[in-house]
């Protein structure tokens, strides 16, 4: 073997070969996906400056403007979309199929180590094409994603953008780690705060630690109920879910709701929580109500698969449940968008095999595509992400097959950009981390 393309191309996939750091550059698209309307363009150009597209059109054009001499990064034999978005995952976790997985990670692995990990996950994900990733509560490790995003944003480690949560909230008695001997005084998976005063205090405080959006586990105990709706018992009262949306509206800040039965839907929405996570247990009416708000879902189908055997509700009968749930959803245009919950299942998987599940549930290609790129980004709310336009981040993936065709063919990237960075540049066998 030839060391020297070797060692280029290991320092290509290490450090990233800075396309745009400065000067302009130039990608040359084969074909470039238009993921709001799904028109499939025949060579494109995007310009790079400092990070952002600031020219997208036709090649012939877009190279005509470029300065002499611009550097070209040349996909002319491949398919190009924005870099994808992964709305819920968890990088502090690594897969708690049964909750003494859970116990396991939160007793007998420091906060440092599992930092430690969390950047490995986070480098796995973005060779795999997330160039952005909502991570909704760091599982007992205080606020570690805050200094990860840090950590990412200062190119101490790569990784996605990173919005996080810092710890979600439930209250007292209802989050895991539960029923030990009651003299023990164990941590938690997350931040127990209970009442509307002290919840407003709560969520200041998490904002001023570092946390970009409010998450609160609403719901928990599923049942089915003799209708067949799925039941469970809410964690807090109306008045204080109220009180997290208003305070972390208040603080620019949006709100995410860990729930899964009609009860936890209901209370949820009623408290007007920007996203709802899971929501198994969604019906007609409750349907009704997220798209008259503009609620985003995250399905999580294939968390919920794969913790099944495990601590899932209901064994193997849950995962059918959220399926009909959500082809309802899908045939009521609730606003899905892609979040797999990784980490409740480990990193060692890519999270994008969630998109092939929402085609298999009824999505076309195009939808899928959709709610991981345009969708995900109107869930964040930042206008810079999840398209190629001028003003865009230049975050892009590419890769030889058409997506449209085929949407495994996501799991199986060639190029993935970051900020005009070239992060990868090599089918995945050759990028993946070792674990
Ligand atoms: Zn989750």
């Amino acid at each position: 073997m030839n060391r020297i393309p070797a060692l280029r191309h290991l320092l290509g996939l290490l450090v990233g070969v800075a396309l745009a750091a400065q000067s302009p550059s130039l990608v040359r698209a084969g074909r470039l996906l238009d993921v709001r309307t799904g028109q499939l363009l025949t060579d494109q150009g995007l310009l790079v400056q400092e990070g952002r597209i600031t020219a997208s059109g036709p090649w012939g054009q877009v190279s005509a403007s470029a300065p002499k001499g611009t550097t070209i990064l040349d996909l002319s034999d491949q398919f190009v979309l924005p870099g994808l978005i992964e709305a819920h995952t968890h990088v502090l976790l690594q897969g708690n199929r049964f909750s003494q997985d859970y116990a396991d990670q939160i007793l007998k692995e420091s906060v440092p180590y599992r930092t430690l990990r969390a950047a490995a996950s986070a480098r796995a994900a973005l060779m795999w094409g997330f160039t952005a990733m909502r991570d909704l509560g760091s599982e007992g490790a205080g606020y570690a994603d805050v200094d990860l995003k840090r950590a990412i944003e200062a190119g101490v480690v790569p990784g996605p953008r990173l919005f996080v949560a810092g710890k979600a909230f439930s209250a007292t008695g209802t989050y895991p780690l539960q029923n030990y001997a009651w003299e023990l005084d164990l941590p938690s998976g997350v931040r127990v705060v209970d009442g509307v005063e002290a919840i407003r205090v709560a969520v200041r405080d998490e904002v001023r630690r570092g946390a970009d959006w409010v998450k609160v586990y609403v719901d928990r105990a599923i049942t089915q109920g003799a209708d067949g709706r799925l039941r469970s018992l809410t964690n807090y009262r109306p008045e204080e879910l109220k009180a997290f949306v208003d305070e972390a509206h208040r603080l620019g800040k949006r709100t995410s709701a860990h729930v899964k039965g009609w009860d936890g839907i209901d209370a949820a929405l009623t408290a007007g929580f920007d996203t709802l996570e899971h929501a198994d247990g969604f019906t007609e009416e409750l349907l009704d109500r997220a798209v008259k708000q503009g609620t985003f879902w995250c399905p999580t189908i294939y968390a919920g698969i794969w913790v099944a055997e495990g601590r899932g509700p209901l064994g193997k009968k849950y995962p059918e449940i959220l399926a009909a749930a959500f082809r309802k959803g899908l045939a009521k245009g609730v606003k899905i968008a892609l979040g797999s919950d990784i980490g409740a299942f480990p990193w060692t998987e890519n999270p994008a095999r969630e998109l092939a599940l929402m085609v298999e549930r009824g999505m076309t290609p195009l939808q899928a595509i959709q709610s991981a790129t345009v969708v995900a980004a109107d869930l964040l709310g930042v206008k810079e992400l999840g398209h190629l336009g001028a003003g865009a981040h230049a975050d892009l993936v590419a890769l030889p097959e058409n997506p449209l065709k085929d949407i495994t063919a996501l799991q199986r990237l060639q190029t993935v950009v970051k900020g005009g960075v070239v992060v990868r540049t090599a089918p995945l066998a050759a990028a993946a981390p070792s674990r």
